[in-house]
């Protein structure tokens, strides 16, 4: 579904992403772990071209992505994408920041896309709050409700950046929980995170980077109980 060969990504003379290869197979939920700065935000936004690789081959579902004639505004309808920071439009309520993309870009009924989009709000679990602002919700609600709104574009692949970073503590699980539900569905999924027992739960491979580089590449059980670098013994020895 998502294939790095060999990928390089460079800020000017900073060099931010070495060597990638890295294969994420239909239905596979991938954690990337690692320092801040190591390089995880850029290889999330390299799949759909927010940022441009600098050399080397990435393809999403056997599309180019860097090729000029790819279609990039098709590509990013099939990849959600959920971020720290939910970024909801405040002046929408709920239900109408979920409807507006499936509107507006995939020409989507307003009455079915209305329908839709109350079927993910049950399934996030706060069907009550179609009719409430952004402003109205706490952390997590939100979080679940940029959720909701990914998924109203029926992506096949769904990438986290940091996803729970920016609530409060009780909210977390919340949103962990709607997201181990996904991966159970079969969603295929990149997800950032620092949180170790998301990964160890829900992550058929964890991906460890350091310095741009991926250095470890494991099933969650041998990456916590017997990682075999160093500097990703380290890491957990912080963390955990
Ligand atoms: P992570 O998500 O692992 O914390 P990032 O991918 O955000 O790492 O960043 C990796 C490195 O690239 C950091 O040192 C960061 O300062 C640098 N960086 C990120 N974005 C830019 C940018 N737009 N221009 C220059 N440097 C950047
Ligand atoms: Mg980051």
């Amino acid at each position: 579904m998502i294939v790095f060969q060999q990928v390089e990504k460079h800020y000017g003379d900073f060099h931010v992403l070495k060597g990638i290869d890295l294969r994420i197979a239909q239905g596979e939920v991938v954690v990337v772990v690692g320092p801040s700065g190591s390089g995880k935000s850029t290889l999330l936004r390299c799949v759909n071209r927010l940022e441009a690789i600098t050399s080397g081959d990435l393809t999403v579902g056997g599309v180019d992505v860097t090729d000029k004639k790819t279609d990039i505004n098709k590509l990013r309808r099939e990849i959600g994408m959920v971020f720290q920071h939910f970024n909801l439009y405040p002046h929408l309520k709920v239900i109408d920041n979920i409807t507006l993309a499936p509107v507006k870009a995939l020409g989507v009924p307003k009455p079915q896309a209305a329908e839709t989009a109350r079927m993910y709000l049950e399934k996030v679990g706060i069907a009550d709050k179609a009719d409430a602002f952004p402003s109205q919700l706490s952390g997590g609600q939100q979080q679940r409700v940029a959720i909701a709104r990914a998924l109203a574009m029926k992506p096949k692949i769904m990438l986290f950046d940091e996803p729970t970073s920016a609530l409060d503590p009780e909210m977390v699980g919340e949103v962990l929980d709607v997201m181990k539900t996904l991966a159970r569905e079969g969603m295929t999924m990149v997800v950032v995170t620092h949180e170790m027992g998301f990964a160890r739960e829900a992550a058929d491979r964890v991906v460890f980077m350091n310095k741009g580089q991926i250095v470890e590449i494991a099933p969650p059980k041998e990456f916590f109980e017997q990682p075999k670098e160093e500097r990703a013994r380290l890491f957990l020895k912080r963390v955990l």
